[in-house]
């Protein structure tokens, strides 16, 4: 049985999690990656992102491979000058965007590990302004598409405790050792399941619209280490209508996660000619559901302060 992809990553606070619910979509074997369209100039680096213990061979090949992918994207400068100068990068080429993410992604967390019981000084580590997450009704047969986290940003909102409670926060992330949570730009992101399930219901985990779909969500993410005051977190808003309805899965400004990972997938789609159609049309499937998300009918909707707080 392959999984459905019912809707896409749905945010919640600034956690990311999968809508998916079984059906029997046939497979599709044929893997997609070798179509990605070459960086004309010399690959970036690999980023510097720290893994955790906790990862299965498995899941760390996938990491991998997003993380080589990343270096190789680039994005012409005619389908990315809104990207750029949201992420105030000033060419669209994969060093730019390997920089952007390591700048805001240090560490990522296995699953498995529970960050409440790492954390130290911080009793609590769940942004408190976050919102609810999906209801859950034991009482009842749950007939809804089942949640899966993808990831989360656990960073910014143990920033958020240490600061409220004016207490240092350090977590002891297993094989790196004691992180002091000094800005939400220590950048600290858990993988959860969702981040090795194919959300899209069919091909392999690594062709080309679930590899950009990873790195999206993982774009999307670095952005909740953005922002101070009343910016800070980029958290999100409830949806006023629409699929994500009465969910804390939008964004109400024009610079936060969901326009960072729209533009990105966008710009992805719109400059990879060697792409198959397939490809650009879920990447567009993608970008439109992202589009979705950003409230832009509410009077005052603007760009927010992007300036980090604390320092890393
Ligand atoms: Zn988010």
């Amino acid at each position: 049985m392959t999984l459905h992809w019912i809707g896409y990553a749905l945010l919640i606070g600034n956690l990311t999690v999968g809508l998916i619910g079984c059906g029997n979509d046939k497979d599709h074997p044929e893997n997609e990656f070798s179509e990605a369209a070459p960086y004309p100039g010399s690959p970036a680096h690999i980023a510097a992102i720290h893994l955790t213990d906790g990862f299965t061979p498995t899941e760390k090949d996938i990491v991998t491979h997003d993380l080589k992918f990343l270096s190789t994207i680039w994005i012409d400068h005619g389908a990315s000058r809104k990207m750029q100068r949201v992420m105030k990068i000033s060419d669209p080429t994969p060093l730019s965007l390997v920089h952007w993410l390591e700048e805001r992604v240090q560490f990522m967390i296995a699953e498995n590990i529970s960050i409440e019981a790492s954390t130290h000084y911080a009793d609590h580590f769940v942004n408190q302004a976050s919102g609810p997450r999906i209801p859950n009704h034991p009482d009842k047969p749950d007939t809804s598409p089942k949640v899966y986290t993808v990831m989360a940003n656990v960073g910014t909102g143990i920033y958020d405790k240490s600061r409220n409670k004016k207490q240092k926060a350090t977590v002891s992330l297993p094989g790196i050792g004691d992180v002091v949570v000094t800005s939400p730009r220590t950048g600290l992101i858990q993988v959860g399941e969702g981040y090795f399930i194919s959300l899209l219901g069919r091909g392999h985990l690594k062709d080309v619209p679930h590899t950009m779909s990873r790195i999206g969500t993982l774009f999307h993410e670095a952005r909740h280490s953005d922002g101070n005051g009343l910016s800070r977190g980029f958290g999100h808003a409830v949806c006023p209508s629409g699929t994500y309805a009465q969910k804390y899965a939008c964004d109400d400004n024009l610079n936060g996660p969901y326009t960072i990972e729209r533009l990105l997938i966008k710009g992805f789609a719109e400059t990879c000619k060697s792409c198959k159609p397939g490809t650009i049309d879920t990447l567009k499937l993608l970008q439109v559901d992202l589009k979705s998300r950003i409230i832009r009918r509410s009077p005052g909707v603007k760009e927010w302060d992007d300036t980090p707080e604390g320092k890393r």
